[in-house]
């Protein structure tokens, strides 16, 4: 890896948020990005020969905001909007899907009343149900209870729901994951000897790591069947990769 990293004419490095950079949280509000690895993002987004890329499922605005490095590339909401060079950009979500996500919301809404701990998250182009919190007991029937009101969405492809970590989202049904997102910014900066690296903890992540099958793959925490090449155990090895790859590349 060290030989494929000083070879490379440039690294684009893709990094997801939550459990990979900053440690998963009871709840997405107490997350935090430990200083070190922001002081650490901050060098490596002055270095001329690095790229960095934060591809994450949250809200561009929220992932903007919670790293807080300029000069990053920020890709939010699994692909569909994007922070890059200065402007935002999104996928063209259809109408339709607009429309199933508002009509959804308020069902969801009644359904996350019932059970404490639950949360809906309006995440702009898509909704979140956070269940982390909530009593396991009750989990089985609230993801019953969403699949059961988005299925008339998902029916027609409108819609559709991913499953995360603790987490169920629901999507406009476009097929565009994490894995085209990567793929795209890569193809964007069509340099030669392009070298990308991508850790990720999550099965989204999976997408990016199966789209990136030329770059260095990296899961964080040991899992079966992952398409990653390498894995590191957790946030803090991820931390001190990316110390190791500042310094090597400096
Ligand atoms: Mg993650």
């Amino acid at each position: 890896m060290k030989e494929q990293i000083l070879k490379s004419g440039h690294t684009v490095l893709l990094l997801d948020y939550d459990g990979t950079l900053a440690p998963i949280a009871p709840s997405p509000e107490q997350s935090a990005l430990p200083s070190s690895t922001r002081s650490v993002l901050q060098r490596l987004s002055r270095n001329p020969r690095v790229t960095v890329a934060l591809i994450s499922g949250r809200p561009l605005a929220d992932l903007r905001q919670l790293v807080g490095v300029r000069n990053l590339t920020y890709v939010g909401n699994h692909g569909l909007e994007t922070w890059h060079r200065g402007r935002r950009t999104s996928v063209a979500v259809p109408g339709r899907s607009r429309e199933a996500l508002s009509r959804l919301r308020p069902t969801l809404a009644g359904l996350v009343k019932d059970v404490p701990g639950a949360r809906l998250e309006d995440k702009g182009l898509s909704l979140a149900l956070h269940y982390r919190l909530a009593p396991t007991s009750q989990v089985a029937r609230l993801k019953a209870g969403i699949r059961r009101a988005a299925r008339p969405f998902v029916r027609s492809r409108a819609l559709s729901l991913l499953n995360g970590r603790k987490i169920i989202e629901v999507r406009p049904g476009l097929n565009w994951t994490k894995g085209d997102a990567a793929l795209r910014l890569v193809k964007r900066m069509r340099g030669r000897r392009l070298l990308p690296i991508c850790i990720g903890d999550d099965r989204t992540d999976e997408d990016a790591f199966g789209a990136l099958i030329d770059g260095i793959t990296i899961r964080v925490g040991a899992h079966r069947g992952s398409k990653a090449r390498y894995y590191v155990r957790n946030v803090r090895e991820v931390a001190a990769l990316l110390e190791w790859i500042a310094t090597q590349l400096a």
